[in-house]
């Protein structure tokens, strides 16, 4: 594995996209074309840029032994993907995947390529993945393998064991290489709420421009994991936005139309597991939820949950898609249709790598920031993101999802320019 490991520049926390499928089952990575191909003819973007920013700049695809727990030794395959890195290296975690394909890892490359220009920070993307259940491995199995468990699966101590092992390989210590760490090994403060907190933050911005009081606005939060608690302890902190009358898990989801308490939700969550038959509030259903007649909807668990089916009936006025590709291309286009302001994934929940990113600073200037300090640079990161894309939503006479590829696509057009590669 030290060769997967060191040829790399790992991300560890989990900013993987997972394929949006359509009802028509499209390959992830022709999606991914497709939306490159918009955004390329909007921008004029010339032959030689378009082509390059349609495939990869680099693969690399391994297959390596692990000796198992019964002392018998199985090949497990893995791919890592080096999109595009023009604008740095390339950054994006790695998943644990039975089904994991080529294909899938080059589209959550493109789109960790996207994520990093949309909020401007000197990365590009990138993504790997390894074929293989971790529900089926033991813990020193996935040791063994080096390769950090992303997504719902990765925790702090397997960046920990992979930064271990990319330091004794390079001879020195070299925290940088990972992020997601725990924080006495150089993790930075604030990353726990960063995805949430950043999400916040576009919501906050978005109610500015579209003038409507977040502090009375209602909402709904499918998803009460990492995400989706940081967005309900924050929609009140940061917002004053005390309406939130929906949530839901795995399990199922509570209703109130006079507001939940966030706190009450979380204390029963953690006593009984889910958010299921909290006291005060009423049953309903995940996809009910998604229907409701909320002005806010925050979208924080799984992906292609407003498809075309059900679009039609979403009421809410804006999106914001805290959770990675929540809406299929179909949803997008009668959301769009229907006036429906998107915030759309890339930029909603960019404040993970965003501060994933300044770990790397950190650790590379060995100067540690106070959380406020790393807060403040989210904020104006995240606040100047949202404009930046905004302006050309507006310019274009578009939606923000467009908006935000013509800013990303340009911005790694532009890079690549400057270094003369096309
Ligand atoms: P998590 O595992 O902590 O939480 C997921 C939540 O979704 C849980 O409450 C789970 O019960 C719920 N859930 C699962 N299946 C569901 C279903 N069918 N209906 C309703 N709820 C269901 O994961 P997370 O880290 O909060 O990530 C949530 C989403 O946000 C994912 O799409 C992830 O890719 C995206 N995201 C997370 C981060 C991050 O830093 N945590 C960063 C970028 C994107």
């Amino acid at each position: 594995m030290g060769f997967f490991l060191s040829s790399l520049h790992f991300s560890a926390r989990c900013v993987s996209k997972p394929p949006p499928m359509t009802t028509e089952n499209l390959n992830p990575f022709a999606m991914a074309q497709a939306q490159l191909d918009e955004a390329a003819a909007i921008l004029g973007l010339d032959k030689a840029t378009h082509a390059m920013l349609r495939e990869p700049m680099r693969e690399i695809r391994v297959h390596f032994p692990v000796k198992m727990d019964n002392g018998s030794v199985r090949v497990f395959q893995g791919f890592r993907v080096q999109y595009n890195d023009a604008r740095g290296p390339t950054k994006g975690g790695i998943r644990f995947h039975p089904e994991e394909t080529i294909d899938t890892v080059r589209a959550l490359a493109a789109w960790m390529t996207w994520k990093t220009a949309v909020v401007n920070i000197p990365l590009g993307g990138g993504k790997g993945g390894v074929i293989c259940n971790p529900k089926e491995l033991s813990t020193s199995e996935i040791e063994e393998q080096d390769v950090p468990a992303p997504d719902v699966y990765m925790t702090p101590q397997i960046m920990a064991w992979m930064m271990d092992e990319y330091s004794t390989m390079m001879g020195h210590n070299e925290p940088g290489v990972i992020t997601g760490k725990p924080v006495p090994l150089g993790g930075s403060l604030g990353r726990a709420d960063a995805t949430a907190r950043g999400g916040v933050i576009t919501i906050r911005e978005a109610a500015k421009v579209l003038n409507f009081n977040a502090p009375e606005a209602t909402y709904a939060i499918q998803g009460f994991g990492n995400a989706g608690q940081h967005a309900a302890r924050l929609m009140r902190e940061l917002l004053g936005a005390r309406r939130l009358l929906a949530v839901s898990d795995s399990r199922g989801g509570i209703y109130n139309a006079d507001g939940l308490d966030w706190q009450a939700v979380l204390a029963h969550k953690e006593e009984t597991g889910s958010v299921v038959s909290c006291p005060g509030a009423q049953a309903i259903t995940n996809e009910a939820l998604l229907e409701l007649p909320v002005q806010i909807l925050i979208p924080s668990a799984l992906e292609n949950v407003i498809t075309g089916a059900n679009a039609p009936r979403v009421q809410a006025k804006v999106i914001a898609e805290l959770a990675n590709g929540p809406s299929t291309p179909e949803a997008d286009v009668t959301l769009r249709k229907k006036g429906v302001f998107t915030i759309p994934d890339f930029l909603c929940n960019a404040g993970g790598v965003t501060v994933s990113y300044f770990e790397m600073v950190q650790n590379q200037t060995n100067d540690y920031w106070e959380e406020s300090d790393v807060v403040a640079r989210l904020d104006r990161k995240m606040t100047q993101s949202f404009h930046d894309v905004y302006r050309v939503r507006e310019a274009q006479k578009t939606s923000m999802s467009t908006a935000a590829y013509l800013v990303a696509v340009q911005r790694v057009a532009e890079a690549m320019k400057l270094r003369g590669w096309v």
